[in-house]
């Protein structure tokens, strides 16, 4: 080997070096910036993740804001994103084309949200007494015809399940980038209190209406309901874009009227026209329920504000009842 050479070869290797101490645990997936490029599927994820992530990480959402997150569509570019990304974090069974994308990219870091806590499966009158029967539930599964296979994704709902969920975020962030562990530890431990705050108003709020009906456009509440012992009675599936039988909202005004229902709830980002209609022929009034699936305004609103807001329109359509 020729002396110049062995001097480039040196010269290499210490640039090697160099830039494994720049980039620090983040590796070849860490950005220019030094922070850990995150990659959320939607708007809860992507929350968790800049929250518990904080100056360490730079949080790409695959959803953008005000965009229904079912069914979402993905440019190439995206795909590839997922498999550059230090870390994926992502929920199975809500969006198949960033199931897909994830499989494809063999992305080495992921947070798989519904492995960190058990999907259950809410069928549309579950909890119903007067919708109930087989030939609603057939109605009910008609009714779906995207249903997810791994059961109700919308686990982010229930303030106690987003807290495991954020647990599960903190330990990858943790892992991807062990340099900031503590910090991320810290930042998780703030969120759970947070959270643990937020699922005690609800607990206090909604108690005095245990075992009461509401009546949503798309079946995302099922989870908070069963924290909170109300019960959900949804126009439309798990899915927004799905249209209810006529069997179907027969049944759901028999169940409004048996039940003192006063409030039709729909939701911000899918079209709420089903709801108005429904709450127009039962002479109901309409109030917003917001899934959080994705938020308008990320300077106005966060998961907090939004289920703070969702909590005060639950209680004003029960308080009004009777
Ligand atoms: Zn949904």
């Amino acid at each position: 080997m020729s002396p110049r050479r062995a001097l480039a070869l040196m010269a290499a290797a210490a640039a090697a070096v160099l830039a494994l101490a720049a980039c620090g645990a983040g590796g070849p997936a860490a950005r220019a910036d030094g922070r850990l490029g995150v990659v959320a599927s939607f708007y809860p994820l992507q929350y968790l993740a800049e929250q518990i992530g904080g100056p360490h990480v730079a949080v790409t959402d695959l959803t953008s804001p005000g965009v229904e997150p079912h069914d979402l569509e993905l440019s190439p570019r995206q795909v590839a994103s997922v498999g550059s990304a230090g870390l994926v974090v992502y929920l199975k069974g809500l969006q198949p084309a960033v199931d897909e994308a994830v499989r494809q990219s063999g992305a080495r870091r992921v947070v798989e949200a519904s492995s960190l806590t058990p999907l259950a499966d809410h069928h549309l009158d579950e909890g119903g007494d007067g919708a109930g029967g087989s030939g609603d539930r057939a109605a009910g599964a008609a009714a779906e015809p995207h249903a997810h296979a791994t059961g109700d994704p919308h686990v982010w709902l229930d303030p106690a399940r987003y807290a495991v969920l954020a647990r599960g975020v903190g330990r990858g962030l943790a892992e991807a980038d062990p340099a900031h562990a503590a910090d991320y530890r810290r930042r998780t431990d703030r969120m759970v209190a947070r959270l643990a705050a937020l699922d005690a108003e609800f607990r206090t709020g909604l108690a005095p209406y245990r075992g009461r009906d509401f009546v949503t456009s798309h079946a995302a509440f099922g989870y908070l309901a069963d924290r909170y012992g109300i019960r959900q009675v949804a126009v439309s599936g798990v899915d927004p874009e799905s249209e209810p039988s006529p069997a179907r909202l027969a049944a759901i005004q028999r169940q409004a009227r048996a039940h003192g229902v006063t409030t039709v709830f729909f939701e911000t980002l899918s079209n709420p026209k089903l709801a108005a209609t429904l709450a127009a022929d039962l002479h109901l009034r309409t109030a917003v329920l917001d899934p959080v699936e994705g938020v308008k305004d990320p300077s106005r609103d966060d998961y907090f504000s939004v289920q703070r807001q969702n909590l005060k329109n639950l209680e004003t359509a029960f308080g009004g009842a009777r």
